[in-house]
């Protein structure tokens, strides 16, 4: 992975998604969620079922819930996200491949429909593009000309990576691509992700709860803990150097080995936070065993720490 361009692809900042509720304004579930992807890396927001990270996924491809507010900065080469970006300059991945293809129309058509709405392109321009796209994921021409139920779980996962990418995106969004997958099939798919992601020059923002891919797959890693980033940075240093409590306790939860230090680190104990109820310390301070006054009495803001961003009072070594 070459070092990052200076200028981000995608800038998040501040994000805040909230719903009616008690609290004065609403309750808050992603609570001013900061990152940056470049472009070509692969980004990964990780964290806990509730953590705020698949929200924070569809608030930026503006798919929010209806009843949610957000508000924030969200900026595509500088520029706040329109909805013409959504489908062009980004694309998404949903969790379920069967659930993103038309069942009436066969794959090809549904690419080609695509790409002529996008790209304005001629039927026979736009079904050779289409033709292009599956064949680049390994779709066989037969395959690419069924319709989705005909095709295996496979075949229609790499249906659905050539949907995402026809258009030539600059970012692809994947919203736990994998889940209920077995592992083999788990690390298949990611790998031909990355792959075509990296082929066109698309990056990738991977939304996962599998540190164990994160470590495989992803440059770079923001932790999420009860709608906050705990922790970011490059993944080498976030997942074999954890600083935040938070970080090391979700590596000390993996159920097999294979992260460093795993076996001097407490085990993750306790629930998160109910949105709208982490009053107004750290959030993580009750399942924290380093936890003091202060981290009860106040919410820690980020600050550097051996080249990543840290969310925390006592991070260990600060040398901020
Ligand atoms: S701020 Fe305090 S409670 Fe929160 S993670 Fe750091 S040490 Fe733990």
């Amino acid at each position: 992975m070459p070092p990052p361009s200076p200028e981000p692809l995608l800038s998040v900042d501040d994000l805040r998604v909230s719903f009616p509720g008690a609290a004065p304004a609403g309750v808050e579930v992603v609570r001013g969620v900061r990152f940056e992807v470049y472009a070509g890396e692969v980004f990964a927001l990780v964290g806990e079922s509730g953590a705020g990270k698949s929200l924070t996924a569809r608030a930026l491809l503006g798919m929010a819930p209806r009843t949610a507010t957000v508000t924030g900065r969200i900026l595509l080469h500088g520029a706040p996200v329109t909805a013409a970006d959504l489908g062009r300059r980004i694309a998404r991945i949903p969790q379920d491949a069967l659930s993103a293809l038309s069942p009436v129309h066969r794959v090809e058509d549904q690419l080609a429909l695509a790409v002529r709405s996008v790209q304005g392109l001629g039927r026979r321009e736009a079904r050779a593009a289409a033709r292009r796209a599956l064949a680049d994921t390994g779709l066989a021409p037969e395959a690419a000309a069924a319709y989705p139920h005909a095709l295996s779980g496979g075949m229609r996962q790499r249906a659905v990576i050539a949907m995402a990418l026809v258009n030539g995106p600059d970012l692809v969004v994947a919203d736990e691509p994998t889940t209920a997958l077995d592992p083999d099939r788990q690390e298949w798919i990611l790998t031909l992700l990355k792959e075509r992601c990296a082929a066109a020059g698309a990056a990738l923002l991977l939304v996962t709860h599998d540190l164990e891919a994160v470590r495989r797959h992803a440059d770079r890693t923001a932790v999420l803990y009860a709608g906050r980033v705990t922790e970011l940075g490059a993944v080498e240093r976030v997942l074999e150097h954890p600083a935040a409590p938070y970080t090391r306790a979700l590596l000390a939860s993996l159920p097999t080995a294979g992260l460093p230090h795993r076996s001097r680190l407490p085990v993750l104990a306790g629930a998160p936070p109910v949105p709208g109820a982490t009053g107004e310390g750290c959030a993580f301070a009750p399942r924290c065993p380093d936890a003091t006054a202060l981290c009860r009495r106040e919410d820690p803001g980020p600050r550097t720490v051996h080249g990543r961003g840290v969310a925390c009072h006592h991070p260990p070594g600060e040398t901020a």
